[in-house]
């Protein structure tokens, strides 16, 4: 497949099955609120406020009916946050023109203090949202986030989007060693939260952090998880990139997957 500027993949995703990947950014540099220390994507300062529009929906919907590898979900991801495209309505509803597939889409919450954006996220079928850290504190040393990005907004924007989402929603930590020996403080952020599940993943792909270990992923995931139930919260379901598989794919956009996941 050439000449594909706003999907790649399909991809294998532990989340979501064969994900076919939607770039609503689409830029030669990366487009994000957060540096975050583990980004694959490389280091770059991140943006200042404001959203703007990348990719026209047309564009997007002439790509996708090129496209005939079927998929579990188009998933909007890529290189960079994909709230920061304005139009992300408007590219959502050209996605369910073309394909009968559910959508998801892999956010970094940073904007979810926005009631705009919380809007506009509540209608993805399935929304996976950013949570590294339980203070403000380690959020700044882990997402290295740009200005007007604050933790507890984004704490309190995920509270109020758990209760208005319409799908579902999975709360997502990149685990990594400033991170590990809080997992109890995350789970008390999880329940407060109420997602319908918490994903734990570790950097795999080429990045500047190490993944931690399979057995220290799971010892965490066993603490979460006794932690949620004693608070209550035990329904959250908590799954761990380790354990949870996925399924073999090959790209049909084999470069453009690269430039957005470091790895195949
Ligand atoms: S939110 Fe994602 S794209 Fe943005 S800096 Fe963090 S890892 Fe990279």
């Amino acid at each position: 497949m050439s000449g594909f500027k706003y999907c790649y993949g399909p991809v294998g995703s532990w989340r979501l099955g064969v994900s076919l990947g939607i770039d609503p950014v689409s830029q030669p540099e990366k487009v994000c609120n957060f540096d975050c220390v583990y980004c694959q994507l490389g280091h770059r300062l991140p943006c200042q406020p404001g959203r703007s529009v990348y990719v026209m929906p047309e564009d997007l919907g002439e790509e996708l009916e090129r496209i005939k590898a079927p998929a579990d979900y188009l998933t909007f991801s890529g290189r960079g946050e994909p709230t920061m495209a304005a139009n992300l309505t408007e590219l959502r509803l050209e996605c369910s023109r073309r394909r009968p597939e559910k959508i998801a889409v892999i956010t970094n919450s940073g904007l979810m203090y926005s009631a705009k954006v919380r809007e506009q996220l509540a209608s993805f079928d399935f929304v996976v949202a950013k949570l590294d850290a339980p203070d403000g504190a380690l959020f700044d040393a882990i997402n290295r986030p740009g200005p007007g990005v604050y933790f507890r907004e984004v704490v309190s924007g995920l509270v109020l989007f758990s209760k208005g989402c319409r799908g579902r929603l999975a709360i997502q930590t990149m685990l990594i060693g400033a991170n590990k020996g809080r997992a109890r403080d995350l789970a008390r952020l999880y329940a407060e939260i109420g997602p319908d599940e918490v994903e734990l993943n570790t950097p795999l792909r080429p990045c500047a952090e190490k993944p931690l270990p399979q057995p220290e992923l799971e010892a965490i995931s066993a603490e979460v998880s006794a932690e949620l139930a004693r608070l209550g919260a035990g329904k959250i379901k908590v799954v761990d990139v380790y354990r949870a598989g996925h399924p073999k794919v090959t790209p049909v956009s084999a470069p453009e997957t690269l430039r957005r996941r470091g790895k195949i």
